[in-house]
């Protein structure tokens, strides 16, 4: 199981669609529980991964530290925005298997959306990838100034992996002027990075697009989770107050709850399926996201825009099926290469 750890509820940034801290009406800004009872929490689980999340958990790079070295678990990951990289110590560094940077793409865009942040936050991924050997993943969030195809293809310049997620209900829907014309514009994008990831793949090269080796690995016969970022499955969040949470992102909500590091975990079923149930794609769309289902916060027409964009990209993967079959069986691509994500790392496959 991986638990993604909230080590901070505080935020250096303030970016648009986040808000920057966590409320305190959400969960205290501090860790109110003795690392003694999360250890012992975490060694009830001999699968146990941990992803350390926040706030900006670089902000508390001191109870990182003790994290890691309190624990021997499968897999350490972090997800961070990447200004604070440089206060990551070399022995915590050796340890991560995989460091997700929160970062949007071209400069204009990013800049746009998280603040004058993207020379430092590149500044410091470059000198990173330096000495760092795990899986190094840039996570975007996709929306009105994003060109899907500029944006991924600018950003696998410098990172091995890149994953994004429509800006969907998380915002007003009046955040876009004109969001199903934009809808349309990604659309095509999405055709056209499809395509570019192909003609990469006949030369022997697999392209680090996170949603396309995913959508790949479930028509190769890989089993993802439902929603595909495991939320309520077989990952969950631990908040400061020692609560256990499926999803990160709403850890206020009733639906949300499943238990505490004191009682364990309480299992039931957090996603909410009746959206999905006529749906011929849920076996690869996994229902998208656990908020997305639950609250559907927009109006039904862009809801369904959004479920359009998964639709097309599945489409467009399951096109290029015949043609990716044929290069793993003449040997010009590895199958293991395309099975995605090799363990659970707080990806989250589907758009
Ligand atoms: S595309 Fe939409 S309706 Fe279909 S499974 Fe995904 S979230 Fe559910
Ligand atoms: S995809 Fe949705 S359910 Fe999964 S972590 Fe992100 S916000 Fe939570």
């Amino acid at each position: 199981m991986l638990y993604l750890i909230i080590v901070t509820g505080r935020c250096n940034l303030n970016c648009t669609y986040c808000g920057g801290s966590i409320s305190n009406d959400i969960m205290p800004s501090e860790i109110t529980y003795s690392l003694e009872d999360l250890f012992s929490f975490l060694e009830r689980d001999s699968e146990a991964s941990i992803a350390f999340y926040g706030g900006e958990p670089l902000l508390r790079t001191d109870l990182i530290e003790k994290i890691v070295q309190g624990t021997e678990v499968r897999h350490y990951i972090l997800q961070t925005n990447g200004l604070l990289l440089h206060r990551l110590s070399d022995s915590v560094l050796k340890k991560l298997n995989t460091i997700l940077v929160s970062v949007d793409g071209i400069k204009e865009v990013n800049d746009t959306y998280r603040g004058d942040v993207y020379d430092k936050v590149m500044e410091n991924v470059n000198s990173i990838r330096r000495k760092f050997r795990g899986e190094l993943i840039a996570r975007m969030v996709a929306t009105e100034k994003t060109d899907i195809f500029r944006d991924v293809s600018h950003l696998l310049n410098h990172f091995e992996y890149v994953h994004w997620q429509i800006n969907a209900v998380w915002v007003e829907e009046s955040f876009y002027r004109n969001f199903n014309g934009w809808i349309e514009k990604y659309k095509e994008g999405i055709t056209r990075l499809v395509k570019f990831w192909v003609e990469k793949m006949e030369t022997g090269v697999v392209v680090g697009i996170v949603p396309f080796l995913g959508v790949v690995s479930s028509f190769l016969g890989k089993k993802h989770p439902h929603p595909p970022c495991g939320s309520g499955d077989d990952s969950f969040t631990i908040t400061t107050d020692g609560r256990v949470v499926a999803c990160p992102v709403c850890a206020d909500l009733e639906w949300n709850q499943a238990g505490d590091i004191w009682k364990g975990i309480i299992r039931k079923d957090f996603l909410d399926i009746q959206m999905c149930s006529h749906c011929r794609y849920f076996n690869i769309c996994g229902g998208r996201c656990l908020f997305f289902s639950r609250e559907r916060l927009w109006s039904r027409e862009k809801m369904q825009a959004v479920c359009d964009a998964t639709i097309h990209l599945i489409e467009e993967i399951k096109r290029q099926m015949p043609k990716i079959e044929r290069l793993i069986e003449r040997g010009v691509v590895e199958p293991c290469t395309l099975h995605y994500p090799e363990y659970r790392n707080t990806t989250e496959i589907i758009p």
